[in-house]
């Protein structure tokens, strides 16, 4: 099957960057949230994006207009995603939220439509369940910023079709994505246990008095050569998605990923990183 039409649900942190790419190589993408106000903001980003990409070369100087022509914005969910050819889901990181998209999209789409979704480290068939297309679900890992990492982490679930994994992969290659394949569907993939796994043992050493928030984020720059420090990268990504990822780490794995209270604390407190100007640090 190819893919021409594509619609992204959530225009935040990844999908404004997922429907960016997309546009980019040329699919026409509906972009859906609840409001014009998100739509308008998500816009201004993905704009602000594609100048820089010209600036850098790294596409033609007066693309970006092109690429600005290829998206359109949607408040009504039917309308977003009743013609496309993939959806990709990219709202919060909450389960039940997911499972009531994806049961609607089964009604709304069009029963070729391959439904994927972005989550952190839920469970794909578990997201899908209510839907009569299962063997049409699919994880879609992107990571941020979605237009610079390379990787898409594709995540199978348990009656994903062989046919399907072909066709989202050539999707991600099509978007200049590389990837790798979860074969299981198992909470967290790689990626997230990965970095779950360090993050809290920077919370561990941040509580047991060992060092500084800059000076745990220095060591992991400096010492293994990541870009960002745990904290830094915290912030980033959303202090809100770390703790939802956290917990439901723990509900599957154990206390090995247990979030500390104080995370949850600056969750209650609107300490949410980069969005909201406050978190480990000040923007
Ligand atoms: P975000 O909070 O930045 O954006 C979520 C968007 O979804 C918002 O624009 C919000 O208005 C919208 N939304 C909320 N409810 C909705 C609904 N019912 N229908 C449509 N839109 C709705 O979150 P994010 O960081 O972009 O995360 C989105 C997903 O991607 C989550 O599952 C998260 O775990 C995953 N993810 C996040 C990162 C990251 O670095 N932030 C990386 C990889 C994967």
């Amino acid at each position: 099957m190819q893919i021409k039409d594509v619609a992204v649900l959530g225009s935040g942190i990844m999908g404004h960057g997922i429907a960016e790419v997309a546009a980019i190589a040329g699919y026409k993408v509906n972009l859906y949230d609840l409001n014009d106000d998100i739509l308008s903001k998500a816009i201004v980003r993905i704009k602000d994006s594609l100048s820089r990409l010209e600036k850098s070369g790294k596409i033609k100087e007066g693309q970006g207009t092109e690429v600005i022509g290829n998206i359109r914005c949607y408040t009504d969910i039917k309308s977003a995603v009743s013609n496309v050819d993939l959806v990709i889901e990219a709202v919060p990181e909450v389960l039940q939220l997911k499972m009531d998209i994806f049961r609607q999209l089964d009604q709304l789409c069009s029963p070729h439509t391959i439904l994927t979704t972005n989550t952190s480290g839920l469970s794909i068939t578990l997201i899908g369940s209510k839907t009569a297309r299962r063997d049409k679900i699919i994880g879609t890992h992107f990571f941020n910023p979605v237009v610079i990492m390379r990787l898409v982490e594709i995540i199978c679930g348990m009656e994903t079709s062989p046919e399907t994994l072909k066709t989202i992969e050539e999707f991600c290659r099509s978007i200049g994505k590389d990837t790798v394949v979860c074969k299981k569907d198992r909470h967290g993939f790689i990626t997230t246990r990965l970095i779950a796994a360090q993050r809290v043992e920077a919370f561990r050493i941040l509580e047991e008095g060992i060092a500084t928030i800059e000076d745990i984020d220095k060591a992991v720059r400096l010492a293994f050569n990541h870009p960002m420090g745990p904290f830094e990268l915290a912030d980033f990504n959303g202090v809100d998605t770390g703790l939802r990822v956290l917990e439901d780490l723990q509900a599957v794995y154990g206390d090995r990923y247990r979030p500390p209270q104080f995370l949850k604390h600056m969750v209650e407190c609107n300490y949410l990183g980069r969005k909201a100007g406050k978190g480990f640090y000040q923007y």
